[in-house]
């Protein structure tokens, strides 16, 4: 798969927004955003005037970019979303969840999305009780994710699970931190979610 090789952090600049790829130095006054919060290049403070469709094109990027996503799945994911009942934006965003890797990053496992995905890819991750290396795989309510036991020894994890009881657990998902064993509960709500992000414009952006 291909796969982006530079500085995370110039994402970032260029969404002008936090997206997390770092862990903890994301939270730190080392992070790209708190020293330079402006778009990366030559010509990056210059002042631009922005269409419309340069907006929905930012918010879509920011979207699929906080979640590691490339376009052509980013696009499957938008499908599928539409094909379901309900506001297709909150759809969107709520398939994005119910990817493997993300939950195992919102259970705390990892301490980003990119080092969850490392989890799963090199088999530290199981569901229900069998091996998963997909990071894409969808979850459903129900389903258990859990380490494996080797990885719990793993300093980064352990590292990462000490950091996420100080952040709390995301209401939707549940989490036995003894046994480093959870799910989703149910499927997050918009409000619960609470992510910088306009997707009706991705919405906009897919539907002309
Ligand atoms: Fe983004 Fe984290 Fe880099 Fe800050 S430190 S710019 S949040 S990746």
């Amino acid at each position: 798969m291909a796969r982006y090789i530079g500085s995370v952090c110039r994402i970032c600049r260029r969404e002008g927004i936090k997206l997390f790829f770092k862990g903890e130095r994301c939270f730190t006054d080392k992070c790209a955003i708190e020293r330079r919060n402006y778009a990366p290049g030559q010509h990056g403070q210059a002042r631009s005037k922005i269409s419309d469709y340069g907006i929905q094109l930012r918010e879509k990027q920011k979207l699929r970019k906080m979640y590691g996503i490339l376009e052509k799945q980013f696009r499957g994911y938008f499908s599928m979303a539409e094909r379901q009942k309900g506001v297709t934006g909150e759809k969107l965003l709520q398939i994005l969840e119910r990817r493997l890797d993300n939950v195992v990053y919102r259970m705390g496992f990892a301490s980003s999305r990119n080092h969850a995905r490392q989890l799963v890819t090199h088999g530290h991750i199981k569901v229900n009780g069998r091996n998963v290396n997909i990071p894409s795989y969808l979850l459903k309510i129900g389903d258990v994710v859990e380490m494996k036991e080797t990885a719990k020894e793993i300093p980064q994890v352990l590292e990462s699970i000490t950091r996420m009881e100080g952040r709390g657990l995301p209401p939707w998902l549940g989490l036995d931190r003894e046994k480093l064993r959870g799910g989703l509960i149910h499927l997050p709500t918009r409000e619960e979610l609470a992510l910088p992000i306009q997707e009706q414009l991705v919405v906009e952006l897919y539907s002309k």
